[in-house]
């Protein structure tokens, strides 16, 4: 959409970086430019940082730090800027090959006066107190992140990927505290209350990669293959533990052996490490040897549902991969982040084939990926999947869908261009020649380029360098009973004439049997001359195979019998379509899909495909059906629902379907029914509730009803997990009955302090904004607006996404549609890639405009 950041995309394909990087002379400013960057690069190498932080147990303490760094320069023209985004009062003191000098910091970045410093070798020693913003500080635990960057807030480096170096890192904390880094432990000293850890030199890493994690953990020990492996967690439900722990372990197993196989590298870090924390605001993070997971995603116990499994399994997988691709070789600059996303999910979605059969994982890779990037591409705000960034400070806004999900999808369509052996021996060759370094997207597509005779070129620029999706229309003429003729056609949803060259399948669908046709889509207009001459069907599946990309035609004859279709993926795949031609007000009303979808709660019996409908029927359900209609329906959905949920045989498809029952339920009867599960700990027969499943009810019954007012309290009491039950104090005012009590929630989230737990505030703006609360939190909206420059600025990566969705998720009334516009109009200079995060999480809300 926006053809500026297109044009110097593709402008920047043919310039060597090279070149720009020794004539351009980097000024003093905030973040860290792509013009510093460059520059640095191109003139600073051999970097070795000795790192010693002192950590007490109490959470608010000054963090006391000194290093040294030791670097070669090639040129001291330009004074040389160290990145330390604190203010000067925090740098204790400073010396240059071993001469103090005063400490002067300049937007953000230490300056060191070039008559300080010669070529060749340099050494820089710095005491200084650390920032706590990433330190992730809590009161038995610390965790860094630093991704994309943010290791300048605590401590003094040169914080772009493309300067790899070595950490000799040394840690005192509290003795009865467990500890990870990325290097292996060499040396334990007990010093009064605290321990001394030395780690070994780790491996070279990018600033974002370096990690160490502390505290009051559990450890666990073993062998993954002929690697030693060590876990913390502070999870303290056995059940979770007897059940999880072993999973863990062999799946970090499993994905290592694929990955040396697939690549032909073996492992190329000095250890495996691994960690579960409490709310961790991603569901992941790759720090070699000291890898972070978001506690509850790994910790699952007999309640769990096959996607839980299979969502576990794939994260797990997604990090392992990014051993090799993202921290073995890392991307340039973060303008390529999504190339490390887009292997990792890639990677992963092949670990699965091969675990669980290529049925399952083409199921998965359309449940898994079509939505999120439909979710995105489909929005006025939709990106390319390769974007432009001038400086690191705004590279938190590059993450979302479109990196994630839209990119695993072209380059699956890649591999089934090249071939998958072409392909792979493509890859293979890109990670051997840039191991332990760095690449961009130019440097795989010019090795990739090599292996075959497509044009990879003009590909690349309609999938990689630019947003959108294609729209699919077809023609089809009989003669008699026999077809005659039939055409497919792709247009562009939005913006410029082109065309996104890909394969997919069509089926023609009989009474007794299919006939499958692929179809090649090279060009605007494909005849389909296969089915020339055949009878005709009863109805056309587009997208058959599931992997095509763009909105798919519709075939209503199709939808009285879709659920009876054999093939769970052609069943999915038409979910899909059908829920994307009602977004685009082609075949299907929303009410009228609603009921559709609804009658399929009994029939589906795939279970990852009835999680799909029911997410959906709420979607549709909250957005896209007015107050008054959706109390009209209530009572027949509560009915369907309840009744699938009987008929239904496998307990996790009873448990599915419970789960829907409590997000739409609004009659007074089903509000009782809710009320006394909870209140007995007495689930339907046949699904198992866990401690987990009784907090979220807890947290509906105080959303819906007005009486139980002391219910989360009781569910208080009921927590054991000191972890799970501050995220629901946490809660509690924001689902309060008082409306004052929430309005004060609500303005206390402008201090940032109040924002840090990032998965609490998302849940609890989620259930501040749910569409029974929007009378009275529709007030918020403009605040939450102006807030969001804040929220980028100071939260982590996916936080201004997650803010916003939480926020406008479900909004559909014509007054909230009129606040975005207002706000977008009167900051017409606003940041154009937070513009297009608001117009990508508001794009429901407009749609509802014309759809309701
Ligand atoms: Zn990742």
């Amino acid at each position: 959409m926006n053809l500026k950041s297109v044009i110097t995309a593709l402008t920047l394909l043919f310039i060597s970086a090279l070149s720009i990087a020794q004539t351009v002379i980097p000024q003093v400013e905030p973040g860290v430019s792509y013009k510093l960057a460059q520059y640095r690069q191109a003139n600073i190498s051999n970097v070795i940082y000795t790192l010693d932080f002192d950590i007490p147990s109490d959470k608010t303490a000054d963090i006391i730090a000194s290093e040294s760094i030791s670097l070669n320069l090639k040129t001291i023209s330009q004074p040389l800027q160290i990145d330390f985004k604190q203010p000067v009062s925090r740098i204790n003191s400073i010396e240059v090959n071993n001469k103090k000098i005063p400490a002067v910091v300049e937007s953000e970045h230490i300056i060191v006066a070039a008559q300080n410093l010669h070529t060749g070798k340099n050494q820089i020693d710095i005491k200084f107190t650390t920032g706590d913003q990433s330190l992730n500080r809590n009161d038995e635990y610390l965790y860094t992140l630093f991704v994309p960057d943010r290791a300048r807030t605590v401590f003094p480096c040169f914080d772009q990927p493309d300067i790899k170096a070595n950490y000799l890192l040394t840690l005192r904390i509290p003795s009865e505290w467990h500890v990870l880094a990325n290097g292996k432990m060499i040396d334990s000293v007990k010093q009064g209350d605290k321990t001394v850890y030395k780690f070994n030199k780790s491996d070279k890493l990018s600033t974002y990669q370096f990690a160490f994690e502390a505290g009051k953990f559990t450890s666990v020990k073993q062998m993954v293959g002929n690697l030693p492996a060590e876990f913390l967690y502070r999870e303290t439900d056995t059940t979770k533990i007897k059940l999880s722990v072993a999973p863990i372990f062999t799946a970090h197993k499993d994905a290592i052996s694929f990955l040396e196989q697939w690549t032909g590298i073996p492992y190329p870090f000095q250890k495996v490490g691994f960690v579960a924390i409490p709310d961790f605001q991603f569901g992941g993070m790759e720090h070699p040897g000291a890898v972070q997971y978001k506690a509850s995603a790994l910790f699952l116990d007999d309640g769990a549902t096959k996607d839980m499994i299979i969502s576990r399994a794939n994260l797990l997988s997604h990090e392992t991969a990014h051993m090799w691709f993202g921290d073995m070789v890392t991307m340039r600059w973060f303008n390529d982040v999504w190339m490390k996303e887009v292997f990792a999910n890639f990677m992963a979605d092949k670990i699965t084939e091969k675990v669980m059969g290529s049925e399952t994982f083409n199921l998965k890779f359309l449940q898994g990926h079509y939505q999120g990037a439909y979710g995105i591409d489909r929005t006025l705000g939709a990106n390319p999947i390769r974007q432009q960034l001038d400086n690191l400070q705004d590279a938190g806004s590059l993450y979302g869908g479109i990196i994630y999900d839209k990119a695993p999808i072209m380059m699956r369509q890649l591999e089934l261009l090249m071939g998958k052996e072409k392909f792979r021996a493509g890859i293979q060759q890109y990670l051997k020649k840039y191991a332990y370094g760095n690449a961009t997207w130019n440097d795989l597509i010019a090795i990739l380029s090599k292996q075959t005779t497509a044009d990879l070129y003009t590909w690349n620029k309609v999938w990689v360098n630019q947003p959108g999706r294609p729209v699919f229309d077809y023609n089809i003429a009989y003669a008699g009973n026999k077809i005659s003729n039939f055409t497919i056609t792709q247009h562009p949803e939005f913006g410029e004439k082109r065309i996104w060259p890909q394969s997919f399948s069509v089926a023609l669908v009989y009474a007794d049997h299919q006939q499958e046709i692929p179809v090649n889509m090279t060009g605007e207009t494909v005849n389909i001359r296969q089915a020339a001459g055949l009878a005709k069907p009863s109805y056309i599946i587009f997208n058959a195979n599931g992997i095509g990309y763009g909105l798919f035609p519709g075939d209503k004859n199709g939808v009285a019998s879709m659920f009876q279709l054999k093939n769970p993926l052609q069943r999915a795949s038409m979910y899909i379509s059908a829920y994307e031609n009602m977004l685009a007000d082609r075949y299907f009303k929303p009410a009228e899909l609603l009921n559709t979808f609804s009658v399929g709660l009994a029939e589906e019996k795939e279970e990852t495909n009835l999680k799909m409908l029911t997410g959906y029927i709420s979607s549709i359900y909250w957005k896209f059906i007015l107050p008054a209609t959706r109390k009209e329906l209530a009572p027949g959905l509560e009915a369907a629902i309840w009744d699938a949920m009987e008929k239904q045989e496998q307990p996790n498809a009873k448990k599915i379907l419970f789960s829907c029952y409590q997000d739409i339920y609004l009659t007074p009867m089903a509000g009782g029914r809710i009320y006394a599960t909870w209140k007995q700990k007495k689930p339907p027969v046949g699904i198992k509730l866990t401690e987990d499943d009784y907090t979220s009810l807890a947290l509906s019954i105080a959303l819906k009803s007005d009486t139980a007012t002391n219910v989360l309290k009781l569910q208080e009491d009921r927590i054991t997990n000191a972890d799970r039950r501050k995220r629901l104090e946490f809660l509690m005012p924001a689902l309060s009955t008082d409306v004052q009590e929430r309005d004060a929630f609500n303005a206390s989230l402008s201090e940032r302090k109040k924002r840090q737990k990032e998965a609490w505030v998302t849940t609890a703006l989620s259930y501040l904004h749910h569409p029974l609360r929007q009378q009275t939190s529709e007030k918020y909206l403009l605040k939450s607006l102006e807030l969001v420059e804040e929220v980028q600025r100071t939260g982590d990566v996916f936080f201004p996404q997650n803010w916003l969705g939480a926020i406008f998720g479900s909004y559909q009334d014509k007054e909230a549609a009129a606040i975005v516009r207002k706000f977008l109009a009167d900051h017409p200079n606003y940041n154009p890639k937070l513009r297009a995060k608001i117009l990508q999480n508001t794009d429901n809300l407009y749609r509802a405009q014309s759809l309701l």
